[in-house]
């Protein structure tokens, strides 16, 4: 049999297992384990999209639309992080793994300052880092780039998702954009293509996606 990785959260009992086909976990899981249950791609499951009344964005402070955060993801980057969904998606991968962020007016308009109290709450989320994803975050690049610059004045790590690619980003003229890839520590991009997800690898949802370790390396001077 082929190496194979176990990863089991202390904190919430959660197993995660690469490098086995799912036809061999489940032969080897009906041995070892109650009958499994469908997860999201390994990502915390039952997490209830963000729904705060008292966030309300004023007008001269960056916001974003969020859909939910959560903490404690060990598939989304390196080792242990607190996650931003951002709400808004116009791709339409088929199969995509999160068709309820799509809408553009889904999740809460939250303030950037609002978001950075939860993304780092004071009691403290074991975390590495931050990953940012969607929906698609680069829809609003302006709560973006605020967001990232607030997160890098407090020595984060952060890991960006988009359905992008790094060209197509590069194309684009909005100043917040170029800002953003300038704060991005990895960059995962391209859509989701279901016939290229078998094997995948580490943090990528299919073949096409990237891994790009500080994409501002491509940006012209
Ligand atoms: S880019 Fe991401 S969120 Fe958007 S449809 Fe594709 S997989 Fe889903």
């Amino acid at each position: 049999m082929k190496e194979t990785t176990w990863i089991i959260d202390s904190q919430s009992g959660a197993l995660t297992v690469e490098g086995l086909q799912q036809s061999d976990l489940m032969r080897l899981a009906a041995d070892l384990l109650p009958s499994g249950k469908p997860v999201n791609c390994a990502r915390p499951i039952n997490i209830e999209p963000f729904r705060r009344s008292s966030a309300h964005p004023v007008d001269d402070e960056p916001s974003l639309r969020v859909y939910r955060i959560y903490h404690n993801s060990v598939v989304e980057g390196p080792g242990r992080r607190s996650v931003l969904q951002a709400a808004g998606c116009l791709q339409r991968c088929p199969a995509c793994f999160v068709p309820e962020t799509h809408s553009i007016h889904g999740g809460v308009e939250m303030k950037i300052s609002d978001i950075i109290e939860l993304l780092l709450a004071p009691e403290g989320e074991p975390r590495d880092g931050l990953t940012i994803l969607g929906g698609e975050p680069f829809l609003q690049p302006d709560g973006l780039a605020a967001l990232m610059r607030a997160l890098k004045q407090r020595g984060q790590h952060i890991t960006v998702y988009t359905g992008y690619t790094l060209e197509q980003l590069i194309a684009r003229s909005e100043a917040a954009i170029r800002q953003a890839l300038e704060l991005t520590d990895i960059l995962i991009d391209g859509p989701f293509v279901k016939e290229l997800s078998n094997n995948a690898g580490e943090w990528v949802g299919s073949t096409n996606q990237r891994v790009i370790f500080h994409p501002s390396l491509s940006l012209a001077v």
